[in-house]
């Protein structure tokens, strides 16, 4: 910690049918730290603590005939008023398979918010009024469905708090990574040089900073190219780069 001024936290309240789920993932490294020197804070909801029907049941068969059940507005609605008591300013956000994207750009915007409320659904999903009204917005962590939003919930809280200044010890890393310049980060290599035959780049053990910089730059590109073409679009390259590419 530097100074007191800078230092920042970020508060999570999850409101969840499966609180145990998050033990381990916040437990252990960099969240770990994170939360034991204040920087993440996570509070867990239990959805079930908030119904008031006397089986505890929060879902319900949907409304328009459909296979499986739909979780009730209701209980939603008395968690989240009651997180809100103390975290009134909180954005609240639903984890939702169509929901908008989740992306590093998001997690950068989301990580400069105090307050966050993460609401997980189950089942065939969250009567659609939630959406609707009760949240700023929902998100989507890529185009597959998971069997609730817990595990959504997780990756969102693990990248948006990394990016809380002093989570990560050197800031320097946060820069290169993946997606922060349009591109996927160049490969990386450590010892040993040579593994049964299999070299790191030479240009690498060279010394020459300038040229090792064109090399990452050059390889970030072709392993963008290659694996996510989607992402290229936006990238502007010089006349090289763009005959480069055609290369490979
Ligand atoms: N029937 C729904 C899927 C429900 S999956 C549909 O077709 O859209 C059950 C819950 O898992 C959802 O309410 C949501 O909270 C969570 N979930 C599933 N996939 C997700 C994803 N890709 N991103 C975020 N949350 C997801």
């Amino acid at each position: 910690m530097s100074s007191t001024d800078s230092f920042r936290a970020i508060h999570f309240d999850i409101i969840t049918l499966f609180p145990e789920m998050f033990d381990g993932p916040f437990r252990e490294s960099i969240l770990d730290r994170a939360r034991q020197e204040g920087r993440l804070n996570v509070r867990l909801h239990h959805l079930r603590d908030y119904t008031l029907n006397k089986h505890g049941k929060v879902d319900d068969t949907p409304f328009g005939g459909g296979a499986g059940l739909v979780m009730n507005i209701e209980p939603i609605d008395r968690a989240l008023q009651a997180v809100k008591k103390d975290r009134p300013g909180a954005w609240t956000v639903l984890l939702s398979p169509s929901g908008k994207k989740f992306d590093q750009k998001k997690a950068r915007e989301l990580s400069e918010k105090t307050e966050i409320v993460l609401i997980c659904g189950r089942y065939e999903g969250i009567d659609e009024r939630v959406a609707q009204t009760l949240v700023d917005e929902d998100l989507s962590i890529g185009d597959f469905v998971l069997s609730g939003g817990e595990i959504a919930a997780m990756a969102v809280v693990d990248a948006v708090a990394r990016l809380v200044p002093g989570v990560v010890g050197d800031p320097a890393s946060l820069e290169e990574e993946s997606f922060e310049n349009g591109l996927l980060e160049y490969p990386q290599y450590t010892r040993p040089r040579d593994y049964a035959g299999l070299e790191v780049p030479e240009v690498l053990v060279s010394g020459d900073h300038k040229k090792i910089r064109a090399w990452q730059r050059q390889a970030a590109l072709k392993k963008t190219a290659r694996n996510r073409p989607d992402l290229m679009a936006d990238i502007p390259l010089t006349p090289e780069e763009r005959e480069l590419l055609k290369d490979s």
